[in-house]
């Protein structure tokens, strides 16, 4: 079989290896990259689907330095496995400078922002957070409170079955060590971010009383979201919001299988396991009851964790009339709250139609308002105009300028 690997990074690895993989040859990252390097794989990155223009062909964009560079791929079997992100809900003064997503924070102090000495307030849920807070603290930050939306009942749950995955709980304890003597709080979140042009403080309700915290970075995160545009766009059904696959990670489309988080939240191990078995399926290779059974396992740890951050009512009536919810095309809660859904708040507000695609405004505005993103349509991310227009005709008769093709009988 021919296989290649796109990926729209700098690096291979996706969200949490990507960084590994260069650092460290010894990391797990390294030695799956190593791996697929050898077994032959053409590895492509800083190359990004933007659209499916006709069945079994994919355009992307390559950005090569300065040049953008427009490419056809064409495959017989295709595995999608385009991650998570963080979900952001609207509250008075997250547009500030200084709000960022917990994970974006993350990002920022790995390629070089210092945060030694800043006092920093993590909040929103899920286990991200604690994980950023101790990285964040061991690059000197101190953290002035760890947030967590639900309730301490709520996450019981999720440290209840984390005691099946001994796997995790090696991580688990040290995440406890590094934040010992950080300030934590359950039901807990911010209400308001205050500031001039530059964030100042954060007023968080904790059990219904409102506390005002001097910082100067918050770290937002609502737990995280499944990147469902490309699979939605190839014509992938949902189930419970995440993409309905079968026992061998097919989707409801021939030839396309699905893996890691679009097929559930449940972190780094259950998205490995997809992908083997994705990859066992595609090759025509059979699927041991080994991988069958840790399919199950991470598809049950993915349920406790979606039950443990299962986002709280009143997170609706954060924001205000003024509040931008659409903040690419800077739409507020009032103009929104009239609309009937996301096609008429499109239409009439431009909502979701700026750069970010509705990546942000529209988890929070189903979050707010139960819309449903009704249609995917190319292009998935802004790219040139040229390339638009040759994607909408694709040559699928003419040599491709990069050929990507998996099938049996290496044809
Ligand atoms: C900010 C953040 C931090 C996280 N930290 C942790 C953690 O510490 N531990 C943990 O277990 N889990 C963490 N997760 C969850 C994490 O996403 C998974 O554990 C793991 O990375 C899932 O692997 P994946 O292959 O599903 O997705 P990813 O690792 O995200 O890989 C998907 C890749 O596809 C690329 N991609 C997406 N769309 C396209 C496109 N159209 N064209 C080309 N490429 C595309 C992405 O850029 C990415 O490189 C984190 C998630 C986020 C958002």
């Amino acid at each position: 079989m021919r296989v290649a690997l796109l990926d729209d990074n700098l690096a291979l690895g996706g969200q949490i290896w990507r960084a590994e993989a260069t650092r460290d040859v010894n990391t797990a990252a390294a030695r799956w990259i190593r791996r697929a390097a050898t077994a032959g794989a053409k590895m492509v990155t800083r190359a990004r689907v933007f659209d499916a223009p006709a069945p079994g062909v994919l355009a992307a964009e390559m950005n090569e330095g300065d040049e953008e560079r427009r490419i056809e791929l064409r495959y017989r079997q295709l595995l999608v496995a385009t991650g998570a992100r963080e979900r952001f809900l609207p509250f008075p003064g997250w547009t500030l400078r200084n709000v960022l997503g917990a994970g974006g924070l993350q990002a920022m102090v790995k390629s070089g922002l210092p945060v030694a000495g800043k006092r920093v307030v993590i909040a929103g849920s899920g286990p991200l957070l604690a994980a950023v807070a101790a990285y964040l603290r061991h690059h000197g930050a101190e953290i002035a409170l760890l947030c967590e939306q639900a309730p301490a009942s709520q996450t019981a749950g999720l440290a209840l079955a984390l005691a099946k995955y001994p796997g995790k709980w090696a991580p688990a304890a040290a995440l406890v060590w590094q934040l010992a003597g950080v300030r934590r709080a359950t039901n807990c979140w911010p209400i308001a971010a205050e500031g001039d042009e530059v964030l100042r403080a954060v007023r968080v309700l904790r059990n219904g009383r409102e506390t005002r915290i001097a910082c100067d970075y918050l770290a937002c995160g609502f737990h995280l979201v499944p990147n469902l545009e490309l699979p939605l766009l190839l014509g992938c059904r949902t189930r419970g919001g995440y993409i309905e696959i079968d026992e061998a990670q097919r989707t409801s489309v021939a030839n396309v299988f699905c893996a890691g988080e679009p097929t559930g939240i449940a972190g780094v191990d259950a998205a490995l396991i997809g992908g083997q078995i994705a990859a066992a399926a595609a090759a025509g290779r059979p699927i041991s009851a080994r991988q069958k059974r840790a399919r199950r396992r991470w598809h049950r740890f993915g349920m406790a964790l979606d039950r443990a951050c299962a986002l709280r009512a009143e997170l609706r009536l954060l924001a205000g009339p003024e509040t931008l919810v659409c903040r690419c095309e800077d739409v507020a809660y009032a103009r929104l709250a009239s609309c009937r859904d996301w096609r008429d708040a499109k239409l009439q507000t431009r909502c979701g139609m700026g750069p970010c695609q509705g990546r942000v405004c529209g988890p929070a505005t189903r979050f707010l308002f139960g819309w449903q993103d009704v249609s995917i349509r190319p292009p998935l991310f802004p790219v040139p105009v040229a390339s638009l227009a040759a994607a909408a005709t694709p040559d699928t008769g003419a040599e491709p300028a990069f050929e990507a093709v998996a099938g049996k009988n290496d044809s």
